[in-house]
């Protein structure tokens, strides 16, 4: 049997009670480790831990937090190249992205590091005489980051990050198919000095997180599915902790008839495809003006054509596998009921061969598909993306808002009125122009409207309201 990678909790390494394999999605033949997956008691122990850390780590100086931060961004940016492989292998993306995530992690690091030292409260006078106030700011208490499989290394970063510097107290409980940079990333905070019980890792199913881990802890912030995020709200709300949530997307990108063609195409197959779709800001609705779209389409399935779907770690890869069985069959089922549903599949629609056993996807683009049809209205999350053919740019205002969901959404034109009409009127929490729906920068505020997210934003100096509670002081004198 190979080697047991354990939970990590008040600064040792336990054994699960069970632990789990991580296969390799670009080739399934590749065990990349295996994992241990906690029990709710050991969930419970991590609380504990964080919960005793929590006075003393509270109490330290903002410098000595910023520090810890400092040398987890700079270790991250040493080693991207071998970390991320190691993000590659297990979530099947490209050497580029992994990479690219990686850094991404470090700038958090780095820029949280930063905030640490900068974030602060307020002195007002008081209505009153002789009365001053002071705003100031607490850590929340112990925190609990749950995360998805689609970044496995950014979205703790974006958690983690501002949890310690702002002085809380953290548990990771990372996707049970990408345990291994969460693990990577455990023993590089505690080689940068995070005491412990400070942060904790606990692997782990979904059942068990809820039974234990969302028992004793003062906050929890979440990214994954809205049906698991519904559940998380609900355990939150009964407990009366801060929640904050970030669930899924069907993000429109909007292609108007003045829209320069070239740019239209990149920003679709990059939005749609790239990450093999993998990303909540995908942009999953392709909504199309008449007298641009058979142009549009051309253009793009030539482009779809060019893509190379295999191995996430060849060098001519443009997209990686779908993360695992399940999710590819869940995207073929779909395929079939865009089929049903009417829509023309113009491109993939199919499983592909690879020169490894993998869960490879060719990319799918269905035509002709109005707005209602259940390809257009549930999250897919592959590599999947449907064009709706609108008269002109209010009606593919009105497509563009008529969804549950108000994560990311765009707009490729070179008209400005149309560009700043949409920016004020569509309904999401994320707007592009001229760009992907996908691809952020990690200094400002992240995060949806509608059923895409709850709670406070993630990312950016906004992350502070998430972290701390305010206090008011009034002092006489
Ligand atoms: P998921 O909901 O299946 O799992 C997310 C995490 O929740 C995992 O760690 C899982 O173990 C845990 N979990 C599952 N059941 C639980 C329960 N009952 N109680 C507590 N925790 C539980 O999501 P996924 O398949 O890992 O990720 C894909 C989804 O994530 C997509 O819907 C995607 O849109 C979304 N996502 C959203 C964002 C965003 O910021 N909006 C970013 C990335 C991914």
């Amino acid at each position: 049997m190979s080697k047991q990678y354990g939970n990590f909790i008040n600064g040792a390494w336990i054994d699960g009670d069970q632990a789990i394999d991580n296969v390799n999605p670009s080739d399934t033949d590749d065990i990349v480790g295996c994992y241990a997956s906690a029990s709710a008691e050991q969930m419970q122990a991590a609380v504990a831990a964080a919960r005793s850390a929590l006075p003393q780590w509270a109490d330290t100086t903002t410098q000595f937090r910023s520090d810890i931060l400092a040398r987890v961004s700079a270790e991250l940016t040493a080693r991207k190249e071998e970390l991320g492989e190691l993000v590659s292998r297990e979530a099947g993306k490209t050497r580029a992205e992994g990479q690219g995530e990686v850094l991404r992690a470090a700038q958090v690091f780095q820029f949280f590091s930063g905030e640490a030292v900068r974030y602060g409260g307020e002195n007002l006078p008081s209505t009153r005489p002789n009365i001053g106030i002071q705003i100031s700011r607490d850590p929340v208490g112990v925190v609990a980051a749950i995360t998805p499989w689609n970044f496995p290394i950014a979205i703790p970063a974006w958690k983690l990050a501002p949890a310690l510097a702002f002085g809380n107290t953290a548990i990771l409980k990372p996707s049970e198919f990408t345990p291994a940079i969460a693990v990577e990333l455990m023993k590089i905070l505690e080689r940068s000095g995070a005491p412990a019980g400070v942060v904790n890792l606990v692997n782990g199913t979904g059942a068990t997180t809820a039974q234990g881990l969302l028992q004793g802890i003062d906050a929890v912030s979440f990214t994954g599915s809205v049906a698991t995020g519904h559940k998380v709200a609900q355990i939150a709300v009964g407990r009366m902790i801060r929640v904050q949530l970030e669930m899924g997307g069907k993000n429109p990108l909007v292609i108007l008839d003045d829209a320069d063609l070239d740019v239209a195409v990149e920003c679709a197959l990059n939005g749609a495809f790239y990450s093999a779709g993998q990303r909540c800001t995908a942009s999953s609705r392709l909504i199309v003006a008449e007298d641009i779209h058979d142009r549009f389409v051309e253009a793009l399935r030539k482009r779809i054509q060019a893509v190379k779907v295999g191995h996430a770690l060849d060098e001519d890869t443009t997209i990686g596998p779908v993360i695992n069985q399940s999710q590819l069959d869940k995207i073929l089922e779909y395929v079939e009921v865009g089929k049903n549903e009417g829509g023309k599949l113009l491109e993939g629609g199919k499983r592909l061969e690879g020169r490894t056993p993998g869960y490879y996807m060719a990319p799918t683009l269905f035509a002709e598909t109005v707005n209602s049809m259940r390809i257009n209205r549930e999250e897919v999350f592959g590599p999947f993306a449907t064009v709706i053919r609108v008269r002109d740019y209010d009606e593919a205002l009105y497509v563009a808002n008529d969804t549950d969901f108000g994560l990311s959404s765009g707009i490729c034109t070179t008209s400005l009125k149309h560009a700043n009409h949409f920016r004020q009127n569509i309904r999401s929490g994320l707007t592009m122009v001229n760009l992907p729906t996908a691809g952020l920068d990690y200094h400002v505020p992240f995060g949806g409207v509608k059923g895409s997210s709850y709670g406070q934003r993630e990312q950016g100096q906004y992350a502070v309201d998430f972290y701390t509670n305010t206090k008011t002081a009034y002092v006489g004198y």
